[in-house]
């Protein structure tokens, strides 16, 4: 597992899996939020993910269709994670990257900016459609006039705290989506691949090596609320949640072995597939 803060990789691709997460997410909290441009006649780079805003896209395809021409596309929509990495190259001088704002303040994290190539031949044609070229010291860059990078935003910020929280149910952050301190580094502290995706069929039990992660978070989470006393719910499988399991079983009538499964879930209230 690699953190964000520990990628040197200098392809934006590094953080495509958590990348596909928050993006999934944003659709689940806003659908149809974003349009896809890889319908359109356009070069993808492998790192580009290809999303704009609709006012955005539909720019897009009228200076496409006034050039007659097919565009190389480097970079259009970038989440707050990709941001992440190309601003930490860019601080620790790597990657040759001369311009990179912070996660949340680039338009290409508000779904209505594109990196080009042969950003002089389109410049014409794109001014005259809704973008603006930011100018000599960024060249590739173009802005749509229409973006509205604090909304878009929000959501982005907002669909990777929820992601955050899945993963992290000890650690929460508060959803709001905004951008602040706290949400900044648990994202540098989130893996690139994205997060785990924890099967809730795995049988819990007091084993060595001891067992730990998210279920076994929620295992003591949901023994508390059963009113079981449990000193720590750090997410370790150890002596103390063995005893507390024993307990749950003993006064529900389950055989007390301490080892947790459909019965002893379906009780607790916990997922079963
Ligand atoms: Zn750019």
């Amino acid at each position: 597992m690699t953190l964000i803060k520990d990628v040197t990789d200098c392809s934006t691709y590094s953080v495509h899996g958590l990348d596909v997460q928050i993006i999934a997410q944003m659709n689940v909290i806003h659908p149809n939020l974003l349009a896809r441009i890889d319908d359109l006649n356009v070069e993808l780079g492998q790192s580009v993910h290809p999303w704009l805003i609709a006012p955005a896209k539909s720019s897009l395809a009228k200076a496409l269709e006034l050039r007659g021409q097919k565009m190389t596309i480097n970079s259009a929509f970038r989440t707050i994670a990709g941001q992440a990495l190309l601003r930490s190259h860019y601080e620790n001088r790597r990657c040759s990257i001369t311009a990179a704002a912070p996660p949340g303040r680039s338009n290409h994290n508000g779904a209505s900016a594109i990196d080009i190539e042969d950003s002089e031949g389109w410049r014409g044609i794109l001014n005259s459609c809704g973008w603006k070229w930011l100018g000599s010291f960024d060249p590739m860059h173009y802005d749509h006039t229409a973006g509205d990078l604090e909304s878009i935003n929000t959501i982005a910020v907002r669909a990777f705290q929820q992601l955050w929280n899945l993963a992290n149910p000890f650690d929460l952050l508060c959803a709001d989506g905004d951008f602040g301190p706290a949400t900044m580094s648990r994202l540098l502290h989130s893996p690139a691949e994205g997060f785990p995706v924890v099967k809730p069929s795995r049988i819990l039990r007091f084993t060595q090596p001891l067992q730990m992660g998210t279920d076994v978070g929620l295992l003591q989470l949901a023994l508390r609320k059963a009113g079981i006393a449990i000193e720590k719910a750090d997410q370790v499988f150890g002596a103390g949640t063995d005893i507390a399991v024993k307990a749950f079983q003993s006064a529900n009538n389950l055989g007390a072995d301490g080892i947790v499964c459909d019965r002893t879930r379906k009780l607790l209230g916990l997922a079963v597939d």
